[in-house]
């Protein structure tokens, strides 16, 4: 099994999660689809959670078999309660249990404010936010049923939530993006509060521009990556696996002690870059 990162400089996350079993939502793109293959790579069993797509989430469960580990595809919608738990069940029934809820799946439907429509906003917010609680109470109960099994991981489960930097940062004509990630960093904390006694730990992983379909306009010309660079003082756009190797780290024991934190991937974005030579 290969590892993911640097063999040469020593470090490897092939054996990570080995034995943990992990669900991804929207795997079949971008920063999920990074994930979902980082995760099989450190060695946990997949669910590759899509909603469309077959094709592409069938690809993404051959390139994490070929870890030798176990990843089927599943087909559901994030924001429907019957759906979410189904394939919470299903995966209980195919892998015995689940260990890692990484709650991805996003998307943007953007507008000024006098133009947004309530379907707009209300589909954001049910993707993005109602999405994210759904499926972390779903993991959640299973999570408490099973408990610690102490050769498998030191806690009973991990939820991560795919916040974003605009968990913080205001986003003039992205209202309904905003409000629902500045919603996933209240809800990780409060779950992650009211589940710690039960050793599970919740947290979030807050990418900033990272080169994925969701915001291919404002890195696919050379001016708009120009115009983004000026935001991130490290002035690199971030590619998914930037993210995917954030997550493997969060999920894994290394980071057994980190409760309720919410991990800013984004080269220095959150820095408020703007006063680097202002103020
Ligand atoms: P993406 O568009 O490539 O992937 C989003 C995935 O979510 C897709 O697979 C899509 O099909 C899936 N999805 C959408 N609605 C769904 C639903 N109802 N049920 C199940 N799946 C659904 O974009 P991405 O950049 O990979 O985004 C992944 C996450 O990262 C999102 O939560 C996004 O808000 C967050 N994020 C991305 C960036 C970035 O710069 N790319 C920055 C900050 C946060």
């Amino acid at each position: 099994m290969a590892g993911s990162v640097d063999e040469n400089r020593g470090t490897t996350t092939a054996q990570l999660l080995k034995g943990q079993r992990a669900l991804v939502t929207g795997a079949n793109s971008g920063i999920g689809k990074a994930t979902a293959i980082a995760l099989g790579r450190a060695g946990a069993d997949v669910v590759v959670n899509y909603v469309v797509g077959a094709d592409e989430a069938e690809k993404v469960v051959a390139q994490i078999k070929d870890f030798g580990v176990r990843a089927y595809a599943h087909e559901a919608d994030v924001s429907d309660e019957d759906q979410v738990a189904a394939m919470v069940a299903q995966m209980v029934r195919e892998f015995g249990t689940i260990d890692i809820m990484v709650a991805n799946a996003g998307l943007q439907r953007d507008a000024p404010l006098a133009e947004m429509t309530l379907a707009q906003w209300q589909k954001v917010i049910d993707v993005n936010l109602t999405g994210q609680f759904l499926c972390a109470r779903e993991a959640a109960k299973e999570f408490v049923r099973r408990g610690v099994v102490p050769e498998v991981s030191r806690s009973a489960g991990k939820i991560i939530c795919m916040s974003s930097v605009h968990q913080i940062i205001p986003w003039a004509g992205h209202v309904n993006y905003a409000s629902s990630k500045g919603g996933v960093g209240m809800l990780m904390q409060t779950l992650a509060q009211e589940l710690a006694p039960q050793r599970i730990r919740v947290n979030a992983v807050a990418p900033g521009a990272i080169r994925t379909p969701i915001n291919r306009d404002a890195w696919s010309t050379p001016e708009a990556e120009a115009d983004l660079l000026r935001l991130i003082p490290y002035r690199r756009v971030g590619d998914p696996d930037d993210i995917a190797n954030a997550v493997v780290a969060m999920a894994s024991d290394l980071l057994d002690y980190v409760v309720g934190a919410t991990l800013f991937v984004d080269g220095g974005m959150t820095l408020f870059p703007g006063f680097a030579t202002g103020g």
